[in-house]
């Protein structure tokens, strides 16, 4: 070692020396300041912050929908259904008129979920008269769809008001955590609610048919993608109870090799991100109320 080394060195000790002192300060601040910003915001997380509102229709024709959805008291289920959530502030599930338009969104500026009556009466109309060869029943495909509205808006509001990191498009994001919520729900209501919403998808790519280089562009998936990922979903969560979307080809098995994968990462994400802000207690109570069971067709 020689000299000039040796003075070089000795600074760096004084450097590393005043260095250290400012960092306690810097730590000291961090412990004053920051700790107390953190129990304020875990402080203000909350259960039971979902509020509804059955708006009056303005269109006579949504008169029937909106009277049907009171009776059932659909918004009330949801509400309980989702009390677990703990929340920095009130999320509020609206259903409403849109104008004629077709549609639901989640509205960050007053952390509200709208479902249009309009979108609503849409699957009530594409729902089939009679049982499909397929076996969906027309009670699914008006319950399955009606359900997954609501799971995949209450998605995006949760990614917004947890600040949940997302990789990948959001609405894949969402998809995938309304399809988790739906498997959830006990064996017999997931089987039918899933079936539901596969056949409202397998039907809007009916519709869509004629690809337009603009549907690419869309934020969300095809449909034809969704009602695979969907499907994919289900039999990775779920492979006897969903062995025959499979055996019927209705899900290729090329894609279905894969399913156990995909439903595990999608599960490991809920549990590491979702999970932490989930009263358990309040969870399991709601679970066994099997609030999303609905009658069977008679
Ligand atoms: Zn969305």
């Amino acid at each position: 070692m020689n000299k000039s080394s040796l003075k070089s060195n000795v600074s760096r000790n004084a450097a590393t020396g005043r260095l250290m002192k400012n960092l306690v300060i810097v730590l000291l601040m961090s412990v004053i300041f920051v700790l107390p910003a953190i129990a304020k915001e875990t402080s203000t997380l909350k259960s039971n912050r979902i509020g509804i509102s059955y708006v009056t229709p303005s269109n006579p024709a949504h008169q029937p929908l909106y009277e049907l959805l009171k009776e059932r008291r659909i918004l009330e289920r949801f509400s309980e259904l989702l009390s677990p959530l703990r929340l920095p502030t009130r999320l509020l599930l609206r259903v409403d008129g849109c104008d004629g338009e077709s549609n639901a969104w989640y509205e960050e500026s007053d952390h509200s979920v709208t479902v249009c009556y309009e979108y609503l009466d849409e699957v009530l109309r594409y729902a089939p008269k009679e049982t499909t060869a397929a076996g969906i029943r027309p009670i699914d495909a008006v319950v399955g769809p009606t359900i997954e509205v609501f799971l995949h808006e209450v998605s995006h509001a949760v990614f917004d008001l947890l600040k949940i990191p997302i990789l990948g498009r959001e609405e894949d994001a969402a998809d995938q955590l309304a399809s988790y919520w739906l498997l959830q729900l006990g064996k017999e209501d997931a089987r039918n609610t899933l079936a539901g919403v596969a056949f409202m998808y397998g039907h809007e790519a009916q519709a869509q048919s004629a690809k337009k280089m603009e549907h690419f562009a869309d934020v969300h998936g095809l449909p034809a993608q969704r009602y695979y990922n969907l499907l994919c979903i289900a039999y990775g969560a779920e492979p006897q109870l969903f062995a025959d979307v499979v055996a019927k080809g209705y899900l290729p098995q090329s894609r279905a090799e894969g399913c156990a994968d995909e439903y595990r990462q999608v599960s490991y994400a809920v549990k590491k991100l979702i999970r932490p802000y989930v009263d358990e207690t309040l969870r399991k109570k709601v679970k066994a109320k099997k609030l999303l069971r609905y009658e069977p067709v008679k």
